[in-house]
């Protein structure tokens, strides 16, 4: 099965994406996780990128383009995958569909303004990588490792990724709605709540 993981930053896609992982044994590919890793390593890609994340901006469509390309490439045809945070503009989901057949896309809805909430009190296990809230927790409730906080979590930046995901990623929603693959799942509430609802519309 081949999946794209669509919605705000904030909807809960990298969540959903851990937890259907295990279930439908399918690779998960970030591509903000792909930039971060970049970064860490102090690659020219990751350089590149930072300027933008830094500042709540799309990387531009020539450099992800290129990235998940090679990507993908790595994947035999019965290999299965979900995408998370690709694509994010028409012209990246136009090249998507030039490269491979998708089985679903499904569009996690919230609310911006519980989403700033989310974004905000975010860290994120620096061991495990679990996502869980600062305010509850002071280490990683799963293995107790160090959390942190994700640069392009503050206020401000959150706001701006909003921005621009109404401006320039929104438009996939009828993009794909028009190909009759879009799967819509209210994504309020528990992570556990929402897999559920996720399950049960993919499963049936
Ligand atoms: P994410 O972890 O998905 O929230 O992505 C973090 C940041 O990486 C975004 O705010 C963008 O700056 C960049 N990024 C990730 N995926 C893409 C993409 N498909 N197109 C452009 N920029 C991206």
């Amino acid at each position: 099965m081949r999946l794209v993981l669509l919605g705000a930053p904030g909807a809960g896609k990298g969540t959903q994406a851990v937890l259907l992982k295990d279930r439908h044994n399918l690779a998960h590919i970030s591509t903000g996780d792909i930039f971060r890793h970049n970064l860490k390593n102090n690659t020219a890609l990751g350089l590149e990128a930072k300027k933008y994340m830094d500042a709540g901006q799309l990387v531009p469509d020539e450099i992800v383009m290129k990235m998940v390309g090679e990507k993908l490439a790595e994947f035999k045809p019965d290999e299965g995958f979900m995408l998370d945070g690709f694509p994010r503009t028409v012209a990246q989901a136009e090249f998507l569909e030039g490269l491979t057949k998708l089985d679903g896309v499904i569009l996690f809805k919230v609310a911006d303004e519980a989403i700033v909430k989310r974004l905000t009190s975010r860290a994120v296990c620096k061991n495990c990588g679990n996502v869980t809230n600062i305010n509850e927790h002071s280490v990683c409730p799963s293995c107790g490792g160090e959390l942190y906080r994700r640069d392009d979590d503050n206020e401000e930046t959150v706001r701006n990724r909003l921005r621009v995901y109404h401006e320039q990623t929104e438009a996939l929603v009828e993009f794909y709605r028009k190909r009759d693959i879009l799967l819509e799942i209210d994504a309020t509430g528990m992570p556990e709540e929402v897999f559920a609802r996720v399950i049960e519309t993919l499963e049936s």
